[in-house]
């Protein structure tokens, strides 16, 4: 299945290219129909073999527009999130797109592979001082685990190959962070 079938979700295709380089596996929740299970088969497209990917459903009625009260949405998302502390190394939500975005040319397989032929050398690069600084608050304000910031190091470093950088900076880091925090939790409580 080629990529440019699956309409609008810019930021899942960007998650997919970077757990195609580096070999991560996602967690991708969404509603019905949103688009979850083509990225599945997209992925296999481009080859991501050992790439695992695992679908959940954003809320209990899985509808488009949700019809959960907020004790349900509460009790589902800290089930994703137990799902979430267990296995996978980014977390991505794939959303119903705008009716423009239907309408727009989606960029196709051959040009992700070619981009993702570049990308080589992923254990030469380390964190640049501001970078250190922003895990060390990510780690110290946020109450991460080691672990937490082990996966972080290895998606930034990722990135940062992808752009070509010699260090890890500090957007890397961030974008990174973005991957591993379960948001929808924390704007309910
Ligand atoms: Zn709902």
């Amino acid at each position: 299945m080629d990529i440019s079938e699956i309409k609008g979700n810019e930021n899942v295709k960007r998650v997919l290219e970077i757990a195609l380089a580096g070999n991560f596996s996602i967690l991708l929740i969404g509603g019905r129909k949103s688009g979850r299970s083509m990225f599945k088969e997209v992925a296999k497209s481009l080859n991501g073999t050992g790439l695992f990917i695992t679908r959940e459903n954003k809320c209990k009625c899985n509808y488009k527009e949700c019809i959960c009260t907020h004790e349900e949405l509460k009790e589902h998302y800290k089930y994703l999130m137990d799902l979430w502390n267990k296995d996978y190394d980014m977390y991505c939500e794939v959303n119903y797109p705008d009716y423009n975005q239907l309408k727009r040319k989606q960029e196709d397989n051959a040009s992700v592979l070619e981009r993702l032929q570049k990308v080589s050398n992923f254990t030469s690069l380390e964190c640049s001082g501001k970078a250190d600084a922003l895990l060390k608050s990510f780690y110290e304000k946020m109450e991460q685990t080691p672990y937490d910031i082990k996966i972080v190091i290895k998606v930034a470093r990722v990135i940062a190959n992808m752009e070509q950088s010699e260090f890890i900076q500090t957007q890397h880091i961030a974008e990174a962070i973005q991957y591993r925090i379960f948001e929808p939790l924390q704007k309910l409580q």
